[in-house]
């Protein structure tokens, strides 16, 4: 018997899915999934039964499974099990009509590749799930598993008594099994690619309400329950709003009654699965919930909600059009979350917290274009980036600018009435939009989508001079300048000029005498952009007096992009953010650029310039903290910055209420190097969270000490007992500690050590979260060159090669800013 977590599946390739797309016709997948083994082993099983087409009788092709097969029979004959190789099963002699029948056995549930199983630390209930993208279904049974092979899937679960399964839809039937266990029937999916497929189970905790025509269930473990509870009446609303919203701006309501969102341990992110989306349980937060972390969530749920249409109904036909889901979902959870939902400062949020990450990955040597060149799967899941997502969002933000939004959601609406349950590529969304448009994309399209890196827009006078990437031409830009005059303290908004740049040179007729012209005032564009020099001087001393938050974000993340490209300062970078803090009061953007000043502080000063900008950053969060409204967000950036007893004081005063906070303040305590066991232990004991062990590790992690760094990578590399996503980014933000400065180096070449032998293939959500997590913030020209080596190794996994690429290319810029 092989084991079958050992089964080294092959990519597939481009060529291959043509291929098989061309000769199969899905007709519909019976699969029959026993969870029982799970309930104490580590074994699923599957019977798959596929009914298929074949256009060419007597022709042959192959059935991914990435799993033990036990047995198979295609057409009633038995196939011969010593041909199966590479996670691929060989389908000789196909019919015109066939019946193919596969027995699997995958005892890889302890991975994260595909399905998860987890015992809760707390009270050792075991749950499980599975999440398939890009192409880990067929590690839990046999299917094609290629996005454009869509047909109706049909799911009968054994599962132990105890537990609650949930797939796409609500089951038809649940009934004893006679043995202790129980079966679940669920009825026939609409026609879905094989990705978008789910059964998760376990003794879940389930709130369920009827809303809005839809029945709406949450889900989630036993020991989580009561944050599921404080959040629940917060996450149906905005489901409830989500659902109303894109039914009616698409032109079609989500056809199924049942909706439900199921949070569960160990998963990196969120997963679109059709009425069944899955979430890392880590954003059911330990302690209240800060104003962004809500609005994060109400963005995550309404980008899984908006991939119901795009992704799941229609789907991209190969993974080089991926950002036709990604791009897609994130564009349109921005806009519902400003247009359906209470964070009317989506824009402003997005562009302080995400867009500048888009930016980052375009201005390094991992860039590529938005329609990337995707040759097999493992290159797709390369690109599950901030191109895809960040980059993609902002094009689309600016399509919606060029053609208007009225035209976009008409030709939206046409798109998907056109393509439902089908597949499309870039040409059929983009031709929808250019008809509803009356205007003729293709050019924009080429420009736009088919080239990597960003334009630079910079004002000399009343001009625009535009600059493409690597001395290229720039795109075209439609955007808009905000006339500023001041007025006393402030900056009054005199007018708006709106612009469409053709060439390198555009004149700007009209535009009236000002203070500052703040170029892409509302953000229309994805340019790095650079105002002349009175306004870069006006920006920088007094972007906290712009009136509107998006524009202030628009100064600060100018001023930000100067920074990485060595034309700012750290310090004057800091003394503008900071400056905009001391009067900033939307709750969109306080957060963000809160999380900027301390990345300034923290990793972009020189290490002897460390505590002061820290201190800056301190006296400003203390202040802000004084209003309650922001009290949280101010307190935790505090923790993370204090050095003076005062702030200490405050901090223990209001941790007294608050473990988030405290394990905060302990990990901050333990950086300086005060550690104390005692208290850790005592944090330990009071605080109810299953993960409270992780926030320990934090502690541990923080420390200026050999052997705590030792045990915190032990945790995470060797006893893997850190959940990626969330609690990981905290173990990492704990461990790398750019001050730490000669402690740290020895840790940075073992993160080479641990990548140069990592493969991503089976765990997109697992291994692609620990690399990213954990890619140092810190390190010498050496390390950059030997990462730098490994990048460019024949062979290297195409994820590891692009966060090498980009990490490097980051830290690089960071080296360089401390001097
Ligand atoms: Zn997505």
């Amino acid at each position: 018997m092989t084991e079958a977590g050992n089964v080294d599946a092959k990519s597939l390739t481009r060529e291959e899915a043509e291929e098989r797309g061309a000769l199969l016709d899905v007709d519909r997948y019976d699969i029959a999934v026993d969870l029982r083994g799970l309930f104490e082993g580590e074994v699923l099983e599957s019977v798959s039964r596929i009914a298929f087409r074949c256009t060419t009788p007597g022709a042959s092709t192959f059935v991914d499974c990435a799993a033990e097969v036990r047995s198979a029979t295609l057409n009633g004959r038995e196939l011969d099990l010593s041909t199966v190789a590479e996670g691929r099963i060989p389908l000789p002699d196909l019919a015109a009509d066939n019946v193919l029948l596969v027995h699997a056995a995958q005892s890889d549930t302890g991975s994260g590749a595909g399905i998860l199983r987890t015992v809760d630390p707390s009270d050792k209930l075991v749950y499980v799930w599975t999440s398939f993208e890009p192409d880990d279904a067929r590690r839990a049974w046999a299917c094609f598993d290629q996005p454009d092979l869509k047909a109706p899937h049909a799911f009968t679960v054994s599962a132990p008594e105890s537990w609650t399964v949930t797939s796409n839809g609500a089951p038809d039937s649940v009934e004893d099994l006679g043995d202790g266990g129980r079966v679940w029937r669920f009825p026939d999916t609409p026609r879905l690619s094989t990705y978008v497929v789910v059964v998760n189970a376990g003794p879940f905790h389930e709130i369920r309400e009827q809303r809005g025509g839809h029945s709406l269930g949450l889900y989630c473990r036993q020991s989580l329950k009561q944050y599921l509870e404080r959040d629940a009446a917060d996450l149906l609303d905005t489901t409830e709003r989500g659902l109303a919203f894109f039914g009616e701006r698409f032109g079609q309501p989500f056809p199924q009654e049942r909706y439900d969102q199921v949070f569960v341990p160990g998963m990196g992110g969120a997963m679109e699965n059709w009425g069944c989306v899955t979430w890392t349980d880590s954003v059911l937060f330990r302690s209240a919930p800060t104003h962004g972390q809500k609005a994060l969530v109400a963005s995550v749920l309404l980008h899984e909600m908006a991939h119901m249409w795009f992704g799941d109904l229609v789907t991209m036909q190969w993974w080089d059009d991926l950002w036709l889901n990604e791009a897609f979902a994130s564009w349109a959870a921005t806009w519902a979350s400003v247009n359906a939902t209470q964070y009317t400062d989506g824009w402003a949020t997005f562009l302080a917290a995400s867009k500048l990450t888009g930016y980052q990955v375009d201005m390094g040597p991992a860039s590529h274009p938005i329609r990337g060149d995707v040759p097999n799967v493992a290159q797709a899941m390369a690109n599950f980036d901030a191109i895809t997502y960040v980059k993609g969002e902002s094009v689309l933000k600016q399509l919606v600018a060029y053609v208007g939004e009225e035209a976009f959601v008409e030709g939206l609406r046409a798109y998907f009435r056109d393509h439902a349950w089908g597949n499309t590529r870039l040409h059929d969304l983009m031709s929808a939009v250019g008809t509803a448009a009356g205007r003729d994309l293709s050019s924009w399209t080429t420009q736009w989508f088919d080239r990597a890196g960003t334009d630079t827009l910079a004002m000399r006078g009343r001009e625009i001079l535009a600059t493409g990437p690597g001395g290229q031409d720039a795109r075209p830009h439609h955007l808009e300048i905000g006339v500023y005059q001041r007025n006393g303290e402030a900056l009054e908004r005199a007018g708006t000029a709106y612009v469409e740049t053709t060439g390198p040179r555009t004149v700007v007729d009209g535009l009236p005498e000002a203070d500052l012209y703040l170029l892409n005032d509302s953000d229309l564009t994805f340019a790095a952009v650079r105002p002349d020099e009175r306004s870069l001087r006006v920006l920088l001393e007094s972007a906290g007096q712009l009136p509107d938050p998006l524009s202030r974000a628009v100064a600060v993340s100018t001023a930000w992009d100067m920074l990485v490209k060595g034309e700012l300062s750290t310090d004057e970078l800091l003394t503008c953010v900071l400056d905009v803090l001391a009067s900033e009061r939307s709750a969109g953007v306080v957060e963000p650029f809160l999380a900027m000043a301390l990345r300034a502080a923290d990793q972009w000063s020189a290490p002897v310039a460390v505590p002061t900008a820290l201190a800056r950053l301190a006296a400003v969060a203390a202040e802000l903290a004084e209003d309650p409204e922001h009290r949280a967000p101010a307190l935790r950036t505090l923790a993370a910055s204090a050095t003076s007893e005062d702030h200490f004081a405050l901090l223990e005063k209001a941790a007294t209420e608050d473990h988030d906070l405290a394990w905060r303040v302990l990990a901050r305590r333990a950086a300086l190097g005060t550690y104390d066991a005692a208290e850790v232990e005592a944090l330990l004991e009071r605080d109810p969270d299953p993960e409270a062990a992780v926030r320990a590790l934090c502690v541990t992690a923080a420390r200026p000490d050999e052997s705590a760094k030792a045990e915190a990578w032990e945790a995470i590399f060797e006893k893997r007992s850190v959940p990626v996503g969330p609690p990981m980014v905290g173990v990492a933000q704990c461990f790398w500690r750019p001050v730490q400065g000669e402690l740290m180096l020895p840790w940075t070449y073992r993160y080479l050590d641990w990548v140069s032998d990592v493969q991503t293939r089976g765990g997109m959500m697992t291994v692609g979260g620990t690399l990213r997590a954990m890619f140092p913030t810190t390190g010498d020209q050496e390390f950059l060159a030997r990462a730098r080596q490994i990048a460019t190794d024949e062979g290297v996994d195409p994820t590891v090669r692009a966060t090498l690429l980009t990490g490097t290319d980051t830290l690089a810029r960071v080296l360089r800013a401390r001097g």
